[in-house]
C-alpha cells in the first residue's frame, strides 16, 4: 500500500507557483490577485478563508479578503461582484459558501465573470467542463486528478466509482475521470447495494461527509481509494469518510485525512488564479 501524499504534492505545486508568479511579475508586471468575499461569521468559513489567504500570500499573490455582515443584501453583493468583474487588477473572485438565507447562491455564482470564477462553479464553466473544453474547474476534483497523475495512476480504461454527486465534488469528479477515459459510475444515497457497486471500482472516490463510513467491504483488493471527506469524530478529531486503518491492507493507494485531498484543493485554487492572471494583458 502506498499513501498518496497530498500535503507533499501541494507544497511542491505551491513552490513552483511562487517561482512562476515571480517571473510573471518581473516579465509582465502582473501580480495575481485573489479576492475572497466573506459574508457573515460562519466559523468554518473564517478558517478556510484564512488558510486561502496565507497560501495566496506565500505564493506571491495579492490577497484581498472582503468581509461583510450577515445582514448584507443580495443587491449589495451583486453590485460588489459587478465592480470586481470590472476591476482589471482582480484576477480571481471567490464567494465563500454558505451564504446567509436572504442571498440566493445561484444568482451570486452566476454574477461572477466566468474567467474570474476560480472556484469553477459558474454554469458557463460547468458547461465548458462537460463539453470537454474546461476554462476554470472546481479545485477539489482537479487536485485529485493531479494526485493521480503524480503517482502514475492512469484512469484510462479503468472502472471508477464516485460516491457523492454534489456540484462541487462528485459531479465534476465524474466528468474529469470520464475525460481521462475511465468508465465511471456515480453513486449516492439512493444507490442500492452500495458496497457491491463500490467493490467494482479500480478507482474509488468517496465524497459523502460521513466519518469512517467506508470499510473493507466497500473496497476491491488493489483498488486506489481517494477520501474527500472531512468530518469530526466524537473526540473532535478530523476524520475522512474512509476508515483508513481498516482498508489500508487491501488497497494499492489511499489518501490520508488529513494530508490527502484537502491540501491539494488550495493548491489548485491558486493555480487557477495564476492561470487567470497570466491570461490577462495589461493595457
Ligand atoms: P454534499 O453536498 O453533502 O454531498 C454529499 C453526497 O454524498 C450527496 O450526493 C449524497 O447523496 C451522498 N451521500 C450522503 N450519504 C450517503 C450514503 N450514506 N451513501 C451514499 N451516498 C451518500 O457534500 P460535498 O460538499 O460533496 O462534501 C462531501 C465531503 O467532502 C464532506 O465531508 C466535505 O466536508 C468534504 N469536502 C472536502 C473538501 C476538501 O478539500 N478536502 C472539499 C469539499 C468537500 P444524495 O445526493 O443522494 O443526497
Amino acid at each position: 500500500m502506498q499513501v498518496l501524499d497530498g500535503k507533499a504534492l501541494a507544497l511542491k505545486k505551491r513552490k513552483g507557483l511562487a517561482e512562476k508568479t515571480a517571473q510573471l511579475l518581473a516579465k509582465q508586471g502582473i501580480k495575481p490577485c485573489l479576492v475572497v468575499v466573506l459574508v457573515g461569521e460562519n466559523p468554518a468559513s473564517q478558517v478556510y478563508v484564512r488558510n486561502k489567504e496565507k497560501a495566496a500570500v506565500e505564493a506571491g499573490f495579492e490577497s484581498r479578503i472582503l468581509r461583510y455582515p450577515e445582514t448584507m443584501t443580495e443587491t449589495d453583493l451583486l453590485a460588489l461582484l459587478a465592480e470586481l468583474n470590472q476591476d482589471l487588477e482582480v484576477h480571481g473572485i471567490l464567494v465563500q459558501l454558505p451564504l446567509p438565507p436572504q442571498i440566493r447562491e445561484d444568482f451570486v455564482l452566476e454574477a461572477i465573470d466566468p474567467s474570474k470564477d476560480v472556484d469553477g462553479f459558474h454554469p458557463f464553466n460547468v458547461g465548458r467542463l462537460w463539453t470537454g473544453d474546461p476554462l476554470r474547474v472546481p479545485s477539489t476534483p482537479a487536485g485529485i486528478m493531479a494526485l493521480l497523475e503524480e503517482y502514475g495512476i492512469n484512469p484510462a480504461g479503468k472502472k471508477a466509482v464516485v460516491i457523492g454527486r454534489s456540484n462541487i465534488v462528485g459531479k465534476p469528479m465524474a466528468e474529469m475521470l470520464l475525460a481521462a477515459d475511465a468508465t465511471v459510475t456515480v453513486a449516492h444515497s439512493k444507490t442500492e447495494n452500495l458496497a457491491q457497486v463500490a467493490r467494482e471500482a479500480d478507482i474509488l472516490v468517496v465524497a459523502i461527509g460521513r466519518g469512517h463510513f467506508i470499510g473493507p467491504d466497500f473496497v476491491k483488493d488493489g483498488a486506489v481509494v481517494i477520501d474527500v471527506g472531512m468530518n469530526r469524530s466524537p473526540e473532535g478529531k478530523l476524520i475522512g469518510d474512509v476508515d483508513f486503518e481498516a482498508v489500508k491492507e487491501k488497497v494499492s493507494f489511499v489518501t490520508p485525512v488529513p494530508g490527502g485531498v484537502g491540501p491539494m484543493t488550495i493548491a489548485m485554487l491558486l493555480e487557477q488564479t495564476f492561470q487567470a492572471a497570466s491570461e490577462t494583458h495589461p493595457e
